[in-house]
């Protein structure tokens, strides 16, 4: 077995390329070719994870099986690959100084001067090498967050330098650029990849590959110009044109041979050509859709829709694996109440509730459980949107006095109540139940249907939990406990009779959706919406 390969994935000219989508595409097709392959994203700022960071920073946080909130192009890396990321695949500046400072403070220094180089420069190289020595992959990609001449990114730049003498021909360097049509004179612009690789060879790296986001086809006369002034190979001067989906990506790669330039860098064997049956099937029905819904998305942090991007994509899977075309209209919580809900969701084929934080909203989305419950139309609440239908249903059905203690913390019936072990919690950071938490379906109910077994384990990220003191009046009511983890007893999923579809799950489904596995609560749901058209 050859030893495991290291591509490095960096950026130039500006944010926004798509150096998560280049990656996870190449990734696809190494795959596909018989290569095992993850992704690792290192991230320049110095918060330790994502976890604290408010949506509207850098979008959803993602949650892996262990448990590690993290950056969102990591939901794209399991969403193309279908192969569980974990920690090991998301470090960022924070939690490379904490490591380095923990060390410090233990003495392993032995007396040391502390230094960006090589204390800070070594400990982002072993985490990089981490992925490769245990011996599961045989290509470790690695995203450079950030734009190259960035003060926050230059430490990770100078740890690929040190490891491409390290690894020799093990490694491989992409550069992402852009080149920007000057519509005035017709013209393709090739100058800000020149200076971009020019600062990359300031840092002492040079790029094998370059993958040039362009909205025009790149003739070949203009490759040959970048691999001139920028000491590449004409063949490795690819072009990353617009594309409908994300998920046409690896196709376009394909056509432009990034797989194959890369193989022959890394000195591996080309491998069966990739065939991506499956992926081709989802795309085919993604794009001939014969029947179309209509799901209202109802959250607070819907002006940035990376917020809510797991649960975007899964209805993209669910949607293709329906044939048919799910068009989500973002609804912000903050503008609906009793009286015009009929005006914002009464043409809606089904409601999701999207989960959250804080009192903000909360009003709303209690308007819009309450419109989805009355008027019979397909709901599914995820998180906090579960906690929306909890409350709802006691306030308005058991006629409780009731609420979330997130929400007010004096309220007399606390439907839904912080777990005795967060109660001790200070720290903001890292304290959430977080990962992968088993759960046991009843017989028959519509997650069971779903998921077509019982047995199911699915993410986690939140304080709260449904509070077991008042489960048996919710189950007299009408609201039943579907799914509990039956270690802790903690409730998962919650239905309704006399509904047609009904379900709130404490977990995030969305995390769990892939190109390849399209989330059966998803399927389920987008079904539900077409049964109400
Ligand atoms: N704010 C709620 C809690 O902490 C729900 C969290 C969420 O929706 N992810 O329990």
């Amino acid at each position: 077995m050859p030893n495991t390969k290291y591509i490095f994935v960096t950026g130039g000219v500006t944010s926004s390329l798509g150096k998560g989508i280049v990656s996870a595409s190449l990734a696809k097709l190494l795959q596909s070719r018989g290569y095992s392959t993850t992704i690792q994203k290192l991230d320049p700022y110095i918060n330790v994870d994502p976890g604290t960071l408010n949506p509207y920073e850098h979008g959803e946080c993602f949650v892996t099986d262990d448990g590690a909130e993290t950056d969102l192009d990591l939901g794209h890396y399991e969403r193309f690959l279908s192969v569980p990321t974990s920690q090991a695949n998301n470090i960022t500046t924070g939690r490379v100084y904490q490591n380095v400072i923990n060390k410090e403070r233990k003495g392993e220094y032995l007396g040391k001067t502390v230094q960006i180089i090589p204390h800070i420069t070594d400990e982002i190289k072993s985490s990089i090498k981490l992925l490769g020595e245990n011996g599961n992959w045989d290509v470790v990609i690695t995203e450079i967050g950030g734009t190259v001449g960035d003060i926050e990114s230059l430490p990770y730049i100078e740890s690929v330098r040190q490891l491409r003498w390290e690894l020799g021909s093990d490694c491989l360097v992409i550069h992402l650029t852009l080149i920007p049509f000057l519509a005035a004179s017709g013209e393709l612009k090739t100058k800000p990849t020149q200076h971009s690789v020019k600062k990359l060879l300031e840092y002492g790296l040079q790029p094998d590959i370059l993958v040039c986001r362009a909205e025009h086809e790149i003739p070949r006369e203009v490759r040959n110009k970048i691999a001139r002034f920028c000491n590449v190979e004409p063949q490795a001067v690819i072009a990353s044109l617009d594309a409908k989906t994300i998920y046409d990506v690896p196709l376009l790669m394909m056509e432009e041979e990034l797989d194959k330039v890369a193989i022959r860098k890394l000195g591996l064997e080309l491998g069966e050509e990739p065939e991506l049956k499956t992926w081709k099937s989802f795309l085919k029905r993604l794009k001939n859709p014969k029947n179309s819904v209509k799901i209202g998305l109802i959250g607070k942090y819907i002006e940035l829709k990376d917020s809510y991007k797991s649960i975007a994509e899964g209805f993209i899977h669910a949607g293709a694996n329906n044939e048919c075309s799910v068009e989500l209209e973002w609804i912000h919580s903050e503008g609906i109440n009793s009286e015009n809900a009929q005006e914002k969701l009464g043409h809606l084929n089904g409601i999701l509730v999207a989960p959250g934080f804080g009192e903000r909203g909360i009003a709303g989305k209690l308007a819009a459980v309450k419109f989805a419950r009355e008027n019979k139309t397909p709901f599914f609440g995820i998180c906090l949107g579960m906690q929306c239908a909890v409350v709802e249903f006691a306030q308005n059905v058991m006629g409780l006095e009731s609420s979330s203690k997130e929400i007010n913390s004096d309220v007399k019936h606390p439907v839904i109540d912080l777990m005795e072990e967060q109660k001790k919690i200070r720290n903001m950071g890292g304290t959430m139940r977080l990962g992968a938490y088993p759960c046991s379906l009843e017989e028959g109910s519509i997650a069971h249907q779903a998921y077509g077994t019982r047995e199911i384990s699915e993410r986690h990220r939140h304080r709260y939990e449904f509070n077991n003191f008042y489960k048996d009046d919710f189950e007299k009511a009408g609201m039943k406990a579907t799914g509990i983890n039956s270690d802790t007893g903690l409730v998962e999923v919650v239905e309704i009779k006399d509904h047609p579809y009904f379900i709130g799950v404490q977990f995030h489904p969305e995390y769990k959706s892939t190109v390849a596995n399209p989330h059966p609560l998803f399927i389920g749901f987008v079904k539900a919406a077409l049964e109400n058209v």
